[in-house]
């Protein structure tokens, strides 16, 4: 008998949206006293200063990850060590107290148990998991708040995958850039995404799934996707915009890489990828947490419409995310360590 959950919610109807839950985790640093112990608290507004950092310049940071059941019959994290130490140095960019890792664990652990019965059936979806870190102590001039809140929600998401993998549609955007050399690309920054939601919106508008970006420092070499990182396949070579500049530097791109290379025995570079590698690959796809591994199937350059090989689904692509997904849902054997039991 698989565990289930008792909330009384119409599993197949979730989607990616917001849905309110039993309770979230807070703690919150001041200088004096650092880190207070954090706990659980009833889901809910949270009152905050109209000088707070977060609300006058922006300082304020997140993650992403999900808690699901297995097929295992247990409710298991993903990697959750990967997202502790990205929120330190999404941290250290915008001037803010680092939560240690431990807590950062403790914390996902608590509001993932407190919550478990919003965990969607095994196969239906997955809790997602939101961790926020904020400037909530008041400043005037621009410097960095005297005071933060670090705060987890979590709410249950739909599968990514309902009714079938659908290639991507996406348009190749020469008008605006994700984020700029030097930049805080490379942080979980919540300004990086409040400035991506016009260009996203002129895309959905004419159609597109996703806006694909152009490095701001060279402009034939890839960035993102939205917010996914971008492979390109041809000949049997994998390859990934590197790291070290304005890439969010991805879990889901971390764990695909060491899939292709030492499942799939595949050569993988980490390089600069052109516009042309992208429109005459063999398959391309983007990684991320909430999209897993996706297919593209088509980019739009300009006014050109161009299909990448037959516009469907690569097999490389398929058997990356297959093994993928088998490991996270504890049908095949995870020999990375990656897959966390929750207690
Ligand atoms: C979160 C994010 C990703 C994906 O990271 P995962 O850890 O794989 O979920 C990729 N690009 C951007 C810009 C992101 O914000």
């Amino acid at each position: 008998m698989k565990e289930q959950p008792t909330q009384d919610i119409d599993w197949d109807s979730l989607g990616f949206r917001y849905y309110p839950t039993r309770s979230m985790y807070r703690s919150d640093w001041d200088g004096t006293n650092g880190w207070s112990p954090g706990e659980l608290i009833p889901f809910g507004d949270v009152k905050i200063s109209p000088a707070a950092g977060v609300l006058n310049y922006g300082q304020g940071i997140f993650e992403g990850s999900k808690a699901y059941r297995s097929a295992k019959d247990r409710i298991v994290l993903f990697r959750p060590d990967m997202n502790a130490d990205r929120l330190v140095t999404s941290a250290e960019r915008l001037c803010m107290p680092a939560i240690p890792t431990e807590e950062y664990i403790k914390a996902v652990r608590s509001t993932v148990s407190d919550n478990a019965d919003y965990i969607p059936p095994f196969g239906k979806g997955s809790m997602y998991i939101r961790p926020l870190l904020w400037g909530t102590g008041s400043v005037l001039g621009v410097r960095p708040a005297p005071a933060y809140t670090f705060l987890v929600f979590v709410t249950p998401v739909g599968p990514y995958f309902k009714g079938g993998v659908k290639p991507l549609k996406l348009k190749m955007t020469r008008n605006f850039h994700r984020a700029a050399p030097h930049g805080t690309g490379n942080a979980k920054a919540i300004g990086n995404y409040a400035a991506s939601l016009y260009p996203l919106k002129l895309a959905k508008e004419s159609g597109f799934d996703e806006v694909i970006y152009l490095n701001a420092a060279k402009e034939d070499i890839l960035e993102e996707v939205g917010s996914a990182n971008v492979f390109v396949l041809k000949d049997g070579i994998l390859k990934t915009p590197m790291l070290g500049g304005s890439i969010l530097p991805g879990v889901t791109r971390d764990s695909v890489i060491r899939i292709a290379q030492e499942i799939l025995g595949l050569e993988v570079h980490e390089t600069d990828v052109s516009i042309d590698d992208l429109l005459d690959a063999d398959e391309a796809f983007c990684t991320g947490t909430a999209v897993v591994v996706t297919p593209i199937g088509n980019v739009t350059v300009e006014e050109d419409k161009v299909t990448i090989a037959d516009g469907g689904e690569g097999e490389t692509t398929r058997k990356l995310r297959t093994v993928l997904m088998g490991i996270q849902r504890e049908e095949r054997d995870d020999p990375f360590g990656w897959v966390r039991p929750l207690n």
